[in-house]
């Protein structure tokens, strides 16, 4: 496992799914670590669960993100890992984008992302490590994906930029790119529960090591990059997809 100590980490969405298993990992590696969510009661119930810090923040509200970084500072002064994980999923076709739809996924998952850094980069140690959870989306036509996909390919645009303009600062920029991983989003976009059985059935199939993710799969690897171990990466994408990224026709 890759040592932490004495690091301080910010997880956005850590109340639930692969911000959650971070949060643990980075806990286990010696981390302090702040969870945040927009649900009150999950994100109190998650932080007592892993024995962290638990502070509501919607990332679509900017006052909310100003007032997660002034209570961060008050209580910790300074941080050294940003995991940028929040995000929302909400699928639909090319044709019947709605503006709600449009401005929530865009506003959470890139516009949300961006605000977190920017706001967050005054509290940020030199040395310290950028992570953006992204996706694999970011890169292929799935259906039902433009507006997800475009809202994740931005993050990896703003991820490029932003590693070269924080490299004077010693800051480590990144995005992991996930393929499927077993995590209540899927749930969350009012699929009936047969829909999801064969959704997950149908890729799970063409996923060439034939299985989703776990959320502590992307965990280890977004511990890694947070870490001093990857002290000479950034500016980097890793795909973490079970190889479906390369082999998608069979
Ligand atoms: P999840 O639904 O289990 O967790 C999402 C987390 O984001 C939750 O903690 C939720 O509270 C938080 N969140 C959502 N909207 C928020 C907001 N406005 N403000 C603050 N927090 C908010 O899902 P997950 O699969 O763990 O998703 C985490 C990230 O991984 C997302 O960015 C998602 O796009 C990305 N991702 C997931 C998969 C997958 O297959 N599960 C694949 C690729 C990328």
């Amino acid at each position: 496992m890759n040592d932490l100590t004495g690091k301080v980490a910010v997880v956005t969405g850590g109340n639930s799914g692969i911000g959650y298993a971070t949060a643990k990992q980075f806990k286990e590696a010696g981390a302090q670590v702040i969870i945040t969510g927009r649900d009150a009661d999950k994100v109190a119930t998650a932080a007592f669960e892993l024995g962290v810090t638990g502070i509501v923040a919607d990332v679509i509200n900017l006052t909310a993100i100003d007032n997660l970084v002034e209570q961060i500072k008050a209580d910790f002064a300074k941080i050294d890992i940003l995991f940028v994980n929040a995000g929302i999923f909400s699928p639909a076709p090319v044709g019947q984008a709605s503006e709600e739809m449009f401005d929530n996924q865009m506003g959470i998952n890139f516009k949300g992302a961006v605000f977190t850094i920017e706001k967050f980069l005054p509290l940020i140690n030199d040395s310290g490590s950028i992570i953006n959870l992204s996706s694999i989306n970011a890169y292929t036509g799935m259906p039902n994906t433009a507006i997800y996909a475009a809202s994740k390919a931005a993050l990896n645009s703003y991820t490029r930029t932003a590693a070269t303009e924080l490299a004077p600062r010693k800051i480590r920029v990144n995005a992991v790119n996930p393929g499927p991983v077993y995590t209540p989003i899927f749930a969350k976009t009012g699929m009936a529960e047969e829909q999801l059985s064969e959704f997950s059935a149908a890729i799970e199939s063409r996923i060439p090591l034939k299985r989703f993710g776990q959320p502590e799969d992307i965990a280890k690897l977004v511990s890694f990059l947070a870490s001093d171990d990857a002290s000479f990466i950034t500016g980097s994408e890793y795909n973490i997809d079970g190889g479906i990224n390369v082999n998608p026709i069979i």
